[in-house]
């Protein structure tokens, strides 16, 4: 694979860091150095929010939507052109298991994600009537007219890197707003491709979309500290979604916050156990690393033992190991942090007396690389610390309930509320109980909700707005109600 962008977006300019500093990006199959990539500074990042800012509000980008959606549609060609090439470096820098790029790592994003709000812009009602109004005697004709939030500050996780930014920067860019991109560390290059792509490939305006890269957080933490930004739309862990809520007080920044999750999997007792069960192991997808994996599974005791059976042996058959090998549903985790907080969890587990009976550590067969073998715990009890905190590595809890009741209560035994499943041969039982289960997103019999024109988001401690779907669009709008005298 040859080496990515090592360059930077900032006011339509691609550029190293002023200091001229960069860092390494790491494949985590292999702890190989893939290459460099700009290391920016707070001052970086402050041109940036310059740039952003004048653009916002000197050239016609908040206005002009034909323009919009013609950029959107070059973008979509211009990443479409090079997709095999974006393949090989999510691969490489993410540690992306191939078979997961032809789905929601690459293909699936990059199939609606800018095309869904660039036909929004289309039919989306910018304006819209009221009924006229006589308000303190004034006859007034009256309008509300939707505008878009000003400068958004768009931070980024390394999980699914270009999933979550493009259609996170799809939506910001449709709503007329210009944006400062700020990807995780740990996946640089497919920010920086972007951000080249644009520069490069399409008509957006200088200063409308900016990429810095940063090995420094804190870096990131000037868009919401800044009083130029107006909004942060943020997907990460929960500490740092309440650390930028609290940081932004300060300036009143409007927040979307897309954060963790502790999903359950509610299997009832009528579901078929044989085909079900089995596909609980998915939670070892991309390694566990998916804020909407289904981490809890919830077996009634009246089938425990059978359930645990399968589910034990669904899970020792897990394909993983070198990511790009087209057979592999699993690769390594992120980072060496990662690796030791994964393994973290797994000992704290054991430690409150959760039964370990699949994996637990690294696979004897990977001496390099950070991997983690899929890992099973069952007889969990619902309030110990892996039942309780997002653990984003290849570990399933199996958790015994007594009825639909206690299913429930279990299930919403949660500080998160982001997602979840619920399996029955009875569909309307199936459905009734995930309308009481408190998350913002659910599957039932094994439905994806998933798409650029369905909202996804979380209750509780997952977050607040939603990602994607009209509700995502009007989150980066304002919203000005106008009225006209009329004698
Ligand atoms: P993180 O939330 O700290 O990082 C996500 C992004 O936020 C990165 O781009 C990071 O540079 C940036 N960031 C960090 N501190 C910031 C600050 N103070 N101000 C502005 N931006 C800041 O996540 P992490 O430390 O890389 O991972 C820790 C845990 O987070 C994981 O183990 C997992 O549980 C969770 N996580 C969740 C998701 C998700 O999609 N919900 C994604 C990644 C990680």
């Amino acid at each position: 694979m040859s080496v990515g962008e090592v360059r930077m977006l900032i006011d339509g300019e691609l550029v190293e860091a002023e200091s001229g500093k960069r860092f390494d990006n790491i494949n985590p199959a292999t702890e190989e150095v893939l290459g460099p990539v700009a290391d920016a500074s707070a001052t970086d990042m402050k041109r940036a929010i310059a740039a952003a800012r004048r653009a916002f509000d000197e050239t016609d980008w908040s206005a002009n939507r034909s323009l919009r959606k013609r950029c959107l549609e070059q973008l979509h060609e211009a990443i479409d052109a090079e997709r095999e090439e974006l393949r090989e470096e999510l691969i490489a820098e993410v540690g992306a298991p191939r078979m997961l790029t032809y789905g929601p790592q690459l293909d699936m994003p990059l199939a609606d994600a800018l095309l869904w709000p660039a036909k929004m812009i289309e039919e989306f009602a910018w304006d819209r009537d009221l009924p006229n109004g006589a308000a303190m005697g004034f006859n007034s004709q009256r309008s509300v007219w939707k505008e878009p939030v000003g400068v958004v500050g768009s931070i980024v996780p390394w999980n699914y890197p270009f999933e979550v930014t493009i259609n996170k920067i799809a939506q910001v860019l449709a709503t007329g707003n210009t944006t400062v991109l700020k990807p995780a560390p740990d996946t640089p290059w497919n920010a920086t491709r972007l951000g080249r792509l644009v520069a490069e490939k399409t008509d957006i305006p200088a200063g409308v979309f900016n990429v810095v890269t940063s090995s420094d957080h804190l870096v990131g933490e000037e868009l919401t500290l800044s009083p130029l930004v107006d909004m942060i739309s943020f997907t990460g862990s929960t500490v740092t979604g309440k650390r930028i809520m609290e940081k932004g007080a300060a300036t009143l920044k409007r927040v979307f916050l897309e954060l963790g999750g502790k999903s359950a999997m509610v299997v009832l007792d009528d579901a078929d156990f044989p085909t079900v069960v089995p596909s609980g192991s998915m939670v070892c997808m991309h390694a566990g690393q998916g804020c909407a994996m289904q981490t809890r599974m919830l077996l009634p005791r009246s089938r425990y033992d059978e359930g645990v059976e399968l589910i034990t042996q669904a899970m020792s058959m897990v394909p993983y190991g070198d990511p790009s090998d087209p057979n592999v549903m699993m690769g390594p985790v992120i980072s060496a942090k990662q690796h030791g907080r994964v393994l973290g969890y797994i000992e704290k587990g054991q430690e409150e007396g959760a039964k370990l009976v699949l994996g637990g550590g690294r696979p004897a067969a990977f001496p390099k690389g950070y991997f983690v073998e899929p890992t099973l715990f069952v007889d969990v009890d619902n309030s110990m610390t892996i039942a309780q905190e997002e653990i984003f590595g290849p570990v399933l809890c199996v958790i015994p309930y007594e009825d639909d009741e206690d299913a429930v209560r279990i299930a919403n035994d949660s500080g998160y509320g982001l997602s979840g499943g619920v399996f029955s041969s009875d569909e309307a039982r199936a459905t009734a109980i995930a309308r009481r289960v408190r998350t913002g997103s659910i599957g039932i019999n094994g439905g994806m909700w998933y798409g650029a024109d369905s909202p996804y988001g979380g209750y509780k401690s997952s977050g607040i707005g939603r990602q994607n779907g009209t509700e995502g669009f009007e989150q980066y709008l304002e919203t000005k109600a106008v009225a006209w005298l009329r004698p």
